[in-house]
């Protein structure tokens, strides 16, 4: 078996890996860079109007002959590990005869992200991934594994073929609710002594970072909601459905309604109809769920012809008027361009802003120019957020259960770190070919 990885050997974001054996080739993930040069953040939207050959000449798609649209298709399989748009941002370009495998959240969650959103995605042919179970294509034999990542329903992939064993970690974690399971999982269907491990490594040079689990996340924001004495405002990614749930219980712990705006409702309604979902807290499902309509996403909704979806939830809706009566009973989602709507709620000053996304995203205009003018409107900012992805000490465990023969670096800015997992490291390049 042949391994390429195109992107990600220096990189976090926009992994892109292949693998060929006996005349098959497979890719996996397909994801937007996150960063183009070193370390930089990239900004994607001068790129977004280049059709699928510039990005390629711009270095941006990765370099896959036979995998785009506009190619002869020579591809067996993409396979997509999760949602977030550094795996799959480009799906938009490849062959519409090439199957993409992807599971039923990842592929509800890429739906509703070119509903909301200007980042359209059309999936042309998908096939949905078989869990528990396997699946062949071409001459590989693909099993699954469910693993915790802020991102719902992601998988691991363990890949065989010509007697070869690659195991792909995707992004992943242990900390999250179906954490403690994802490696009781791998080693209970997966035996040791892979060939190779291509393991994320996101959290290396991040030792700093406190690493809670969910549930202690969901107690500390408990203690929040129950000495603010009026609102708390939340501000996360509505697709990071776990920390919904930690905040669904912070709320319910301290008899505050969960006040959803109807994008973040959607998620959740959404997902909870997926395998797995049907515990989610999405209106009708669970009590104390209430749900606001911001102003300008809802007039993007009409505008767009879309107000079905807002007006799926009118039945649980909340005013402004009656959030403004009860502060002190209310945890409400918000995020940037919501500062209008919340300018129109009487009696805010007091109020706790929980923001709970990673750090690198807080100087973001956008994020700066709506806490600045949370902070004007009398709103205390306090940060409280976990990680993803896996922290050493989990990647070591992964390292452990699967014992492979080499570990390759990828989804990683240190690649030179991987030496302390006591296993023989590939040293590889973006679009080298190595042999296993
Ligand atoms: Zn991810």
């Amino acid at each position: 078996m042949k391994v390429t990885i195109h992107r990600g050997t220096h990189v976090i974001g926009g992994s892109c890996v292949e693998l060929r054996s006996g005349g098959s080739r497979i890719i996996i993930d397909l994801g937007k860079p996150l960063m183009k040069w070193g370390d930089a953040e990239m900004d994607f939207r001068p790129y977004e109007a280049c059709s699928g050959p510039e990005l390629l000449d711009e270095g941006l798609l990765p370099d896959v002959e036979g995998l785009y649209e506009w190619q002869a298709p020579s591809i067996d399989a993409v396979l997509i590990s999760h949602a977030h748009q550094d795996h799959t941002g480009f799906l938009n370009h490849v062959h519409p005869k090439i199957p993409v495998y992807l599971g039923e959240g990842t592929r509800r969650l890429i739906e509703i992200t070119t509903d909301f959103t200007p980042s359209k995605t059309h999936l042309k042919k998908t096939v949905l991934l078989p869990w528990p179970g396997s699946f062949t294509v071409g001459a590989f034999r693909v099993t699954p594994h469910l693993v915790d990542h802020s991102s719902f329903g992601s998988f691991a992939f363990e890949i065989e073929a010509g007697g070869k064993r690659v195991f792909y970690s995707g992004d992943f974690r242990e900390h999250g609710y179906i954490g403690s399971k994802t490696l009781d999982i791998i080693r209970d269907k997966c035996a040791p002594g892979v060939d190779a491990l291509l393991m994320e490594g996101t959290m290396l040079g991040r030792s700093a970072e406190p690493v809670l689990t969910e549930q202690e996340l969901a107690d500390e924001a408990k203690v929040i909601c129950r000495e603010c004495p009026k609102a708390v405002l939340v501000n996360q990614s509505g697709q990071n459905v776990s920390r919904s749930v930690s905040f669904y219980k912070a709320a319910r712990a301290s008899g505050r309604e969960f006040v959803l705006d109807f994008y973040s409702a959607h998620v959740l309604t959404e997902l909870g109809q997926c395998t797995g979902g049907k515990n989610l807290p999405f209106p009708g499902n669970q009590s104390g769920i209430r749900v606001w309509y911001p102003k300008y996403l809802t007039d993007r909704m009409c505008r767009q012809g879309q107000d079905y979806i807002p007006n799926q939830y009118t039945r649980w809706s909340i005013t402004k008027e009656e959030m403004a009566e009860k502060l002190d009973k209310v945890l409400l989602f918000v995020r940037p361009g919501m500062e209008r709507d919340l300018q129109h709620i009487p009696g805010l000053a007091g109020s706790v802003l929980i923001y709970s996304l990673w750090s690198g995203y807080h100087d973001k205009d956008a994020t700066k120019k709506f806490l600045g003018a949370l902070r004007k409107m009398g709103i205390t900012e306090r940060t409280l957020h976990t990680s993803g992805h896996a922290p050493v000490a989990t990647l070591q465990r992964l390292v452990d259960t699967l014992q492979p023969k080499k570990l390759f670096p990828i989804h990683t800015l240190f690649p030179q770190d991987y030496g302390q997992f006591g296993v023989a490291v590939e040293k590889i390049e973006d679009g080298e070919v190595k042999t296993l």
